[in-house]
């Protein structure tokens, strides 16, 4: 029998009781779930994959932090263009001064070292300079390779921040009474009559169980990076690839819409460009290795080089191809339709080096959090992966051939790149002159790239205290969103973003849930 997902009063059977139930176990779920526990309440958090961390743990690990409030403020106002109302974004930017003491708070559970780097925002925006990021810098005693075999970070695993604050997390979730169920997807919340939301109904190993919720849920079950179906719904380009996690399958979005919630933010997504697996059971994308973001108006790095051009498929440059935050908008450019084609000629584009370009580093990162699949990150292992998708030709006509577009388009666009590179101005598109290397020496290196996306920032919307709002402006009572699940960015993303809604949303939802009154 179906169930219908309402719960009709005492003669309904639930299977387990707890106060609060925190759907998903990467860091917004991780701190929802700290912070309900701190205040007294009984947690289950679910998982429903065999290993939690989800995207969180693939991450940079760079959470954004702010010396100044109402500097924050005006520099995330920007950044949402109108989407999100002033005070939830008020609460974020008070949150981000407030994340350096939660951090070393966290951290003892560890004994994790915890460090600041300096790092202003993405846009010249007012306030752009009272940021900064704070990372784990190390854990004693944690061999990560060891603990974590299935996770690629988009770094060395050894280096990768993300991996530690994940370790510092679930250190601090061990310390507690959280019950911590994996392999149990939540499937559709449990509603009163009055729409309060009730419990849960989740998938365990051991069957399907119906979990009374007497305080709250709090949904912190990630985006939709990995479902199609609702990315063809949403964006306009397609394909676009995922670039790191299969778990993200948008379950928190529809079971939000399911009790009413409206949804916002949909159409944006945080992502850049980069390869197709060559491997068709490998469903991800690669995304291009990570350069330094750099901001307009203030003088780009010297020693920063991309050794490629990227054009479309009539062999056109269109776009820099190093925006200020490539991992923000680069793909958007790509999204172009046309109507006399009717096709995405953007989709894939090509990048094209020539061999000294393609000499200077490994071109991608590879990033999963998946059991099955493992990647020792060495520059060998990086260039035989890219030896199966990158091409080669001896000359730029031979290019062209290749990739189906006409020799004469692309061979005046190559030397119309070597020509700007000469002047030392990219007076076509603006890319930061240092960035710029020339397209002349053979063999000449090719590859298709697609939109990929690191993570979305869609699903229901949320008040200031993280409630779940309906479709007419009301809070669902009890139910929480947390984290990368409905994010406040609705234009422009501030690096170190998602990781500041995770600690923040997910405290406020923790706390939120945990002092409401038993509905029982
Ligand atoms: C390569 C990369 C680097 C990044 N670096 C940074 C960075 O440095 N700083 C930053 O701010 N952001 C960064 N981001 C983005 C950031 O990592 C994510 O936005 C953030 O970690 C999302 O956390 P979350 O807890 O909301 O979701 P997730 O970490 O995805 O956790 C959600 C969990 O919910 C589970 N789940 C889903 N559905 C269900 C269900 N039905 N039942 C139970 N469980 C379910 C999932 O399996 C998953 O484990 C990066 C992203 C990528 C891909």
């Amino acid at each position: 029998m179906t169930d219908t997902g309402t719960y009709d009063g005492a003669g309904e059977r639930w299977d387990d009781s707890f106060d609060v139930a925190v759907v998903g176990y990467g860091y917004a779920g991780a701190i929802a779930a700290i912070e309900a526990s701190d205040a007294g309440s009984s947690v289950l958090l679910l998982e429903k994959m065999p290993d939690p961390g989800g995207i969180s743990i693939c991450s940079g690990g760079n959470v954004r932090t702010a010396d100044d409030a109402d500097e924050a403020l005006a520099y995330l106002k920007e950044t949402a263009a109108g989407t999100t109302p002033d005070d939830v974004l008020a609460v974020l930017a008070q949150g981000m001064t407030e994340v350096p003491a939660y951090f070393e708070r966290l951290a003892k559970a560890s004994g994790a070292g915890v460090a600041r780097r300096e790092a202003p925002g993405n846009y010249p925006f007012p306030g752009i300079d009272t940021f900064a990021y704070y990372y784990i810098d190390s854990v004693p005693e944690f061999d990560p390779a060891a603990r974590y075999p299935h996770v690629n970070s988009y770094l060395p695993i050894h280096r990768a921040a993300g991996v530690r604050l994940f370790k510092v997390m679930e250190d601090n979730i061990e310390q507690r009474d959280i019950a911590v169920w994996l392999e149990s997807p939540a499937r559709r919340l449990l509603t009163g009559k009055d729409g309060s939301v009730r419990g849960v109904i989740v998938d365990t190993p051991s069957g399907t169980r119906r979990i009374r919720a007497r305080q709250g849920v709090v949904l912190a079950s990630g985006g939709f990076e990995a479902n199609q179906e609702m990315q063809r719904q949403w964006w306009q380009e397609k394909p676009v690839l995922t670039a790191a996690f299969l778990g993200s399958t948008g379950d928190g979005i529809r079971m939000a819409q399911a009790v009413g919630a409206d949804l916002w933010h949909m159409w944006l997504f945080h992502g850049t460009y980069g390869f197709r697996h060559p491997d068709p059971d490998y469903p991800y994308g690669i995304r291009m290795k990570r350069l330094p973001d750099w901001v307009p108006g203030r003088p780009p790095r010297a020693d920063v080089k991309m050794p490629w051009i990227v054009v479309d498929q009539n062999g056109r440059r269109y776009m820099n191809e190093y925006p200020p935050y490539l991992q923000d908008t680069s793909h958007r450019n790509m999204a172009t339709y046309d109507p006399q084609t009717q096709r995405y000629p953007r989709i894939p584009s090509w990048i094209v080096l020539d061999d000294e370009g393609r000499g200077t580093y490994p071109l991608c990162s590879p990033t999963f959090n998946d059991r099955g699949l493992s990647f020792e990150y060495t520059p060998e292992n990086l260039r035989a992966l890219e030896d199966r998708i990158v091409r080669q030709a001896g000359t730029i006509e031979e290019v062209a051939r290749e990739i189906g577009a006409d020799s004469t388009v692309l061979e005046s666009t190559v030397s119309r790149w070597n020509a700007l590179v000469e002047d030392g101005q990219d007076a076509d598109h603006g890319r930061p002159p240092p960035s710029m290397l020339p397209i002349r020496t053979p063999p000449f290196h090719f590859a298709p790239v697609w939109p990929i996306c690191s993570n979305t920032h869609g699903g229901p919307v949320h008040d200031a205290k993280q409630r779940v709002i309906d479709a007419y402006g009301e809070p669902i009572p009890r139910l929480y969103a947390a984290g990368e699940l409905g994010g406040v960015f609705g234009h422009l993303y501030l690096a170190g973003g998602n990781m500041a809604e995770c600690f923040i949303g997910g405290w406020i939802s923790g706390r939120e849930a945990g002092s409401l009154e038993r509905w029982e």
